[in-house]
């Protein structure tokens, strides 16, 4: 699909240039000639990137920008700024409207293109990690109706300040400026040479890197296409700093996935407002993402022990038995339950148990193998699923671990006060085709019924 780019200018001749030289890249170009229609066309619409005239009767472009920016439904869209006025109040009114980049007419061919194309993609970047969280926490939501709803618009007012910032310039007069610029509102750290930036990056959690164009002790594309590389990296905003003759590595750097830049001579206040826009969004993302994380782990991971949860259990156990059908291997399932747990909680208190049930998962996790599957079932009930192992051997791996949750009494209290734990254990192994998980939880159960009935503390195993 094509970028669809709304131009609006109230000059006609305008907007019919500047039309064709958008229709001539493959963009999809809708045009209109005031303020606020397109207030009302953004949000009705399908919108990539706004270039938006500054001066024009009635909304001007500063006030377009302004609404369309504080509107949740449309405040995600680019707004390249158009004016001919070469002023910097102009430039720094505009940023600080909000708008993502600020040419002047005539506008140059080149620099427009590459710049809508990577605006465009910067939106397209922030639309996917919006789908990403919304479709992962409905895959959950269909399995667990407990998890609350996802509040898309949640994030909170953020000025982009107080940002942690990586400074990469091998000139010194040049890196100087940078920081003056940034002083106000960002924390800076400044390296010279690329071997140093490249180890700068792992010594924080940086929220943007500014990159030097003209560098010359290295390749600072080189640097700009490691960092975009697929590493933890890639998401870090990274703004250019470049000369007018520069013109080409500007491009290639927008390529390359830099998200904004300032031509020298700059003025320092208009790297201070762009930097703020990185600032701001980065963190935006960041914080889609961990939400993101935060609402998987949450729907697989059980919160005291830190094991699998029953619903991951149940899926995976699924795609073991598909393994052990196709590849003909053996998969033993033990059920462990902790004896007479009530009576610790009776005795000791409920954190005293749930202190019980963290150091039982500890020891479950520390005696089973990495590839083993270990999820606490429910309350004082875990589950493990032994891939390649037949039953024998899962009794073995039971028998190992009844014995170390037995011998070592658990320390309960600071003042290392201790308590005697056991369990018991049912095991069985998987029939073939005819069985099932379900089957095959029923028959271990049955088995730690009758370990329990015999006198708990015990193993015992059920074949079929
Ligand atoms: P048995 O040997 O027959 O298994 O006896 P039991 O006391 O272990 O079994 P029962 O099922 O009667 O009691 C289980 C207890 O586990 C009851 C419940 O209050 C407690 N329990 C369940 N979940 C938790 C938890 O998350 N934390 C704590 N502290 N206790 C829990
Ligand atoms: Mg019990
Ligand atoms: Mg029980």
């Amino acid at each position: 699909m094509s970028i669809r780019v709304l131009a609006v200018d109230d000059l006609p001749a305008n907007l019919k240039l500047l039309s064709a030289r958008l229709t001539a890249e493959y963009y999809s170009v809708k045009s209109l000639s005031n303020g606020l229609d397109t207030l009302d066309y953004c949000r009705n619409n399908q919108v990539d990137v706004v270039l938006l005239d500054v001066v024009m009767p009635g909304l001007d472009g500063f006030e377009t920008c302004r609404a369309l920016k504080s509107d949740p439904a449309t405040r995600d869209i680019p707004i390249i700024l158009l004016t001919a006025l070469k002023d910097e109040a102009s430039r720094i009114k505009g940023l600080n409207a909000g708008a993502d980049d600020f040419l002047s007419k005539p506008v140059n061919d080149v620099a427009l293109i590459s710049r809508i194309r990577n605006l465009a993609s910067q939106k397209q970047a922030l639309e996917d990690m919006r789908t990403h969280s919304i479709n992962a926490l409905r895959r959950v939501s269909s399995h667990d109706a407990g998890i609350d709803g996802f509040d898309e618009g949640a994030e909170s007012f953020d000025d982009g300040r107080n940002g942690q910032i990586l400074v990469f310039d091998d000139d010194p007069i040049a890196a100087d400026k940078i920081t003056r610029s940034l002083a106000a509102e960002q924390v800076t750290k400044t390296v010279l040479t690329e071997e140093d930036a490249s180890a700068a990056l792992h010594s924080c959690d940086w929220d943007a890197v500014i990159v030097g164009l003209s560098n010359t002790s290295s390749d600072p594309l080189a640097f700009l296409s490691q960092l975009k590389a697929p590493t933890e990296y890639r998401h870090l905003p990274t703004l250019v700093v470049a000369k007018p003759e520069d013109e080409k590595r500007l491009q290639r750097s927008f390529e390359l996935g830099a998200t904004n830049y300032v031509m020298m001579p700059y003025q320092e206040r208009e790297l201070a407002a762009r930097m703020r826009r990185e600032v701001c969004r980065h963190r935006m993302l960041r914080e889609m993402r961990l939400e993101m994380e935060n609402t998987l782990e949450l729907a697989v991971i059980d919160p005291l022990t830190g094991l699998q949860n029953r619903r991951f259990l149940e899926r995976q156990m699924a795609t073991l038995i598909d393994q052990s059908l196709r590849y003909q291997r053996d998969l033993s399932v033990m059920i462990m339950d902790i004896d007479k747990f009530k009576t610790i909680n009776d005795i000791h208190g409920h954190a005293v148990g749930d202190v019980v049930l963290k150091e039982v998962s500890h020891r479950i996790r520390r005696s089973l193998r990495g590839s083993d599957l270990a999820c606490r079932f429910g309350g004082e009930e875990f589950v493990c699923v032994l891939a390649e192992t037949e039953l024998d051997v899962a009794v073995l791996a039971a028998e190992r671990l009844r014995r170390e949750i037995e011998s070592v009494p658990f320390i309960i209290n600071d003042d290392g006060s201790k308590v005697k734990v056991t369990a018991s254990f049912g095991i069985t192994q998987f029939m073939g085709r005819h069985d099932s998980s379900k089957a095959m939880l029923k028959r271990a159960d049955e088995a730690l019924y009758r370990a329990k009935e015999a006198g708990r503390n015990q193993v015992i195993s059920k074949a079929a």
